[in-house]
């Protein structure tokens, strides 16, 4: 039956049965495959070589031009970008290495893959980065490096961290696999401190499938770092090997095929961040002062790169009393419902992942039994982790090829969710939502 509706009248939403606002393929997958993309792609293929080669020496010194550094390692992920660069700058097992609290499991796997100890330290409210305060407190005589996230595309405020760490005589690493181009007082992140990580994951602001950097502009740790991806060697992979490993190597080399995509997705790279920033604005404008939904303005002291479009639902601000989880699970399946590309990505914080929350890795409760470390991990420890968790989502769709038309119908979807509020039913709604497999008892075989 369709309702005869008078133009006064509300419209019911989608997920009350109206008719979904943003019809099926309007948002366009990204990146867009150009034909330089097939070109190089194609010119590598008929090379008939497959692993290392010429277009990843080239991609190397094309990043290090790009993005400002002295060395840049090709690698096979972010996540090993990131093991990296603890070998980079030393560090031994038992070592302890502060991380933040909310990120993505790499940035604590990565300590406990070279057998330290990750000790997480809160994040702030706004951003989800570090809280330098949070910082110093976790501080102890084991610490041996910082990892700071610069987390969804906004540059953490790094300089109090670097002050610290200066003081403590401990390394700085930057994770930035989520923010190629992001700047910090005018500066990329990457340059920032001893050493950094990129991905180039699918879903990466620069993508070639898989595959990462590992940067700095210090040599002795680049030819660390460069022996340990090829397992302990120290020669370059073009050279002759020696066949001889010198460290406990892995294997994290990269490979010609996704290195000439990647170069011809780095020719966009700049194009597509400002092409991002253009519609990241458009929705700060078009969602300014909704009712229940929290935008952060870009920080004074950084520019951001287009990542991902963060909101925050403040269900206080509109009545709720329930879990503010549950409003924000409600309030995505009403937004996807309208075809608005909303979603949440980690409802976990770090402290939570199983193997940490259990302190087991390896059996036998490894690393942490064997270097006899008290570590706490509970969660109540990083209340703005767990706040950031439970109220945050993400729109995406705000990358090319999609418009500036395509941002304002994003916009429009999340305005009509906002402004009818008053038609879901939250509880109920959240009651379907994918809330937790941990609280239905889900555990990983190694730590059963
Ligand atoms: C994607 C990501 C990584 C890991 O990169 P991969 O290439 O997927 O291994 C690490 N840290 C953060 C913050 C990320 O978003």
């Amino acid at each position: 039956m369709t309702a005869v509706m008078s133009p006064t009248a509300t419209r019911p939403l989608a997920i009350c049965g109206g008719e979904r606002l943003i019809p099926r393929g309007t948002i366009l997958p990204s990146p867009p495959t150009t034909a330089l993309d097939e070109q190089m792609v194609l010119d590598s293929l008929r090379s008939g070589s497959h692993t290392w080669g010429p277009h990843t020496e080239a991609l190397q010194e094309e990043w290090k031009q790009w993005n400002g550094n002295l060395h840049c390692i090709a690698v096979n992920s972010g996540t090993s970008a990131l093991h990296l660069c603890l070998a980079a700058v030393n560090m031994s097992a038992g070592d302890e290495v502060i991380t933040p609290a909310y990120s993505w499991t790499s940035s604590a796997s990565c300590i406990l893959h070279h057998n330290g100890i990750p000790v997480f330290a809160d994040i702030e409210p706004v951003y989800a980065n570090l809280d330098p305060a949070k910082v110093e407190a976790a501080i102890t005589p084991r610490t041996r490096a910082i990892i700071v996230v610069h987390l969804h595309g906004v540059p953490a405020d790094i300089a109090p961290i670097q002050e610290i760490a200066r003081r403590h005589g401990i390394a700085v690493i930057e994770d930035c696999c989520q923010a190629h181009g992001a700047k910090y007082y005018g500066r990329k992140v990457g340059t920032l401190a001893d050493c950094a990580a990129f991905s180039l994951n699918q879903n990466k602001m620069l993508s070639s499938g898989e595959g990462g950097f590992f940067v700095t502009d210090d040599e002795v740790n680049a030819e660390r770092a460069r022996s340990l991806a090829l397992f302990g060697d120290f020669r370059r992979p073009v050279e002759d090997p020696e066949y001889h490993s010198y460290g406990l190597g892995w294997m994290y080399r990269f490979n010609e095929l996704s290195a000439a995509y990647a170069r011809a997705q780095l020719t966009r790279l700049d194009e597509s961040i400002e092409h991002s920033r253009s519609l990241f604005a458009i929705l700060r404008k078009d969602l300014a002062g909704l009712p229940g939904l929290i935008l952060a303005s870009e920080p004074a002291w950084a520019s951001e790169n287009g990542y991902n479009f963060v909101c925050h639902v403040d269900p206080t601000a509109v009545g709720y009393e329930g879990p503010a989880d549950h409003f924000r699970e409600a309030i995505v399946r009403a937004l996807q419902a309208e075809g608005v590309p909303a979603s949440v990505w980690q409802r976990r914080i770090l402290p939570e992942f199983s193997a940490i929350a259990a302190r087991n890795a390896y059996g036998n409760g490894s690393p942490w039994r064997e270097h006899g470390s008290e570590v706490s991990y509970d969660p109540g420890q990083y209340p703005n982790a767990l706040y950031h968790s439970a109220t945050y989502f993400i729109l995406s769709g705000l990358r090319l090829p999609n418009t500036e038309d395509t941002a304002r119908l994003i916009a429009a979807g999340v305005r009509r969710v906002f402004e009818n509020l008053d038609q879901l039913d939250i509880d109920e709604l959240a009651r379907g939502a994918d809330i937790s497999l941990y609280e239905r008892g889900w555990r990983p075989h190694a730590v059963s």
